[in-house]
């Protein structure tokens, strides 16, 4: 059963996070009306803002959606409130991988940690890497793999060479991105 977290609680870390207001969403649902995906999950963005008004943490973080937001921005051009609706989505997905909370079914959750990491690690994302990282966590998606592997190489989609990038430079990004997500945890963790 889902479970509520104090009111405001969720809201306050949202707008800590991504200088959001999600109390300003009146459920018009224009956004979800122009969103490609909204029947993709059990939740829609017009239900993830209302969930997210009324702290409801489980409701969002057992549903999928989240993890199926293409970032296409419709939903924020098409906000009467001018909620930039995509950057709580991202926010929303921060908080997940912080509190532990990211869907199991849901693997582009963890692509975004091995793209991070990959250029964190070599100055510049090393699709074979991302791959085999995929295959060895997700062993049912080693078959589709098998199937667009092929098609992305002979594409050059994939570049089976690892080229490094500036990883100098790239250690002071995350450096820098990890003081700012430290920051903001510790801003939302006031509310
Ligand atoms: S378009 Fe804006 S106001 Fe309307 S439901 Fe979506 S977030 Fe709320
Ligand atoms: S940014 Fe995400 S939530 Fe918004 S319309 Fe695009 S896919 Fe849907």
């Amino acid at each position: 059963m889902a479970t509520c977290s104090p009111s405001g609680v969720l809201a306050t870390k949202v707008g800590a996070g991504c200088a959001e207001n999600p109390y300003l969403c009146y459920q018009c649902k224009r956004c979800t009306a122009g969103c490609p995906v909204a029947d993709q999950a059990g939740m829609h963005p017009a239900q993830i803002m209302r969930a997210v008004q009324l702290g409801q943490y489980d409701m969002i973080f057992e549903d999928k959606f989240i993890w199926l937001c293409t970032g296409c921005q419709t939903c924020t051009t098409r906000c009467p409130q001018g909620i930039d609706i995509a950057g709580i989505m991202d926010e929303l997905k921060i908080i997940a991988r912080r509190e532990g909370k990211v869907h199991p079914d849901a693997p582009s959750a963890q692509m975004f940690k091995y793209n991070y990491d990959s250029f964190a690690r070599w100055g510049r994302m090393w699709e074979i890497e991302l791959i085999a990282r995929d295959a060895l966590h997700r062993p049912k998606g080693v078959l589709a793999w098998l199937s667009l592997g092929p098609k992305m190489l002979l594409k050059g989609k994939i570049n089976p060479t690892l080229k490094k990038g500036d990883t100098d430079a790239m250690k002071r990004m995350v450096k820098t991105a990890e003081s700012l997500t430290e920051a903001k945890q510790h801003e939302g963790g006031k509310g």
